[in-house]
């Protein structure tokens, strides 16, 4: 069976280039950077490399750079950060369409005392920057705002944001696990002070993360420990994975140009295609500025997750923005806060590509989902359930 993914933003496949640069450090180089010894020595320059790559792709200062094991440690980590350096502070302004790494943790810090600002947004997702202006307060420890979002691709004007962030003092951390990679980020000319990135995301294996930390950030690690990462991270490093993260952002910088524009095309083409040939259906942010490779696209009166299994059932994996909870299948969060329609929100997919897809790939899921979609139409409870309502109310 012919197979497609186009799942890319929930992780992506590890390239050839950077398995090859990580094997060495699991197998000879197994050394701890730490040790006092030649076995250390290997290991050590290949963190620092590492470093230099990471820091080039974002344009900050290898001295800047932190490792972590992920997106979500690098996240919860700049946020109880500014908590911890600001103990008299103890709000958090953040935004109701973040990824659960930063929402969850809010909710979490809510219970245990802090107040926290969840900024709406407007159906194409943005945000109101009057609102975020006037949200920010002399007990605002941090502004976290993401990048891009990783289910609707819609990318923040971070910039603009970050102006007026700083115009307050305040601190600015940007989760930018979808972003890195696939926008050009140049953090010497910007005003974000601390940034989450994720490996898996820029073909690097999964569990391995870094942090952007301004240089005279204040900073409390989050996990404690050795004093590995100049004392901002306990741990000893995963040398393999941090080599992989490497390598993976050099193979981003080198991709870059070429990358973006050819998905945004298999991404626009996929959209036109759908939108012409399937009644009732309708792009999620269409309107906004977004990530070039990702597409959420909603079908009136059917299921994400019955399209999902029937896409996997033809090969093509892609993803739903409903939580399958107890039971009942709730909209994303994401959805709901953009206000996108009961009867769309449920049916919504995410396709997201990468450099690995092809230009036909776009054929074949068309071809595939056109007859999915009306299939499921003509069995569909909501239809009928909708129909039947609006037929009473009349
Ligand atoms: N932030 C965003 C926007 C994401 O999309 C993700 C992962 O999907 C994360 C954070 C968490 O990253 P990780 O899976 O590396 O913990």
């Amino acid at each position: 069976m012919r197979t497609v993914y186009v799942d890319n933003n929930a992780t992506t496949a590890v390239a050839p280039e950077v398995l090859d640069a990580m094997v060495p450090f699991l197998k000879e180089h197994y050394g701890n950077p730490s040790s006092m010894h030649l076995f250390a020595v290997e290991p050590q320059e290949a963190v620092a490399r590492a470093r230099e790559q990471v820091a080039h792709l974002l344009g900050a200062d290898p001295s800047e750079i932190v490792f972590t094991s992920c997106g979500s440690e690098s996240d919860n980590a700049a946020i109880r950060s500014a908590l911890e350096t600001q103990p008299f502070k103890r709000h958090i302004v953040t935004t109701k369409v973040e990824h659960a790494a930063v929402l969850g943790l809010c909710k979490q810090l809510q219970l245990n005392g802090c107040q926290v600002t969840f900024l709406s947004v407007d159906g194409e997702g943005r945000l109101d920057l009057k609102e975020l202006e006037e949200a920010i307060t002399d007990q605002t420890a941090i502004v976290s705002i993401m990048y891009a979002n990783n289910e609707t691709g819609i990318v923040n004007p971070i910039e603009e944001i970050g102006r007026i962030v700083k115009s307050k003092g305040v601190l600015f951390h940007s989760d930018a696990v979808q972003a890195v990679g696939k926008l050009p980020i140049d953090l010497a000319e910007s005003t974000i002070d601390v940034l989450s990135m994720s490996g898996h995301k820029l073909h690097a294996p999964k569990g391995i993360g870094a942090l952007y930390i301004r240089r005279g950030t204040r900073w409390s690690p989050f996990l404690v420990g050795g004093h590995q990462e100049h004392g901002r991270r306990g741990g000893t490093e995963n040398v393999p994975y941090i080599v992989a993260l490497g390598r993976a952002c050099e193979l981003a910088e080198q991709h870059l140009g070429a990358d973006a524009p050819r998905e945004r095309k298999m991404r626009d083409r996929l959209e036109k295609e759908l939108l012409t040939r399937i009644p009732d259906s309708r792009v999620n942010g269409g309107w906004a500025e977004r990530l070039p490779n990702t597409l959420s696209i909603c079908f009136e009166f059917v299921e994400g997750e019955a399209i999902l299994l029937l896409l996997s059932q033809s090969g093509i994996a892609a993803s739903s923005g409903s939580a399958c909870t107890s039971g009942s299948l709730e909209p994303s969060h994401v959805l709901r806060a953009m206000g996108v329609p009961f009867t769309y929100a449920h049916g919504s997919v995410r396709f997201s590509f990468s450099r690995y897809n092809q230009d036909d790939d776009v054929d074949y899921i068309t071809d595939t989902l056109v007859p999915i979609i009306k299939r499921l139409r003509e069995i569909s409870p909501f239809k009928r359930q909708v129909n039947t309502s609006a037929a009473r109310a009349k």
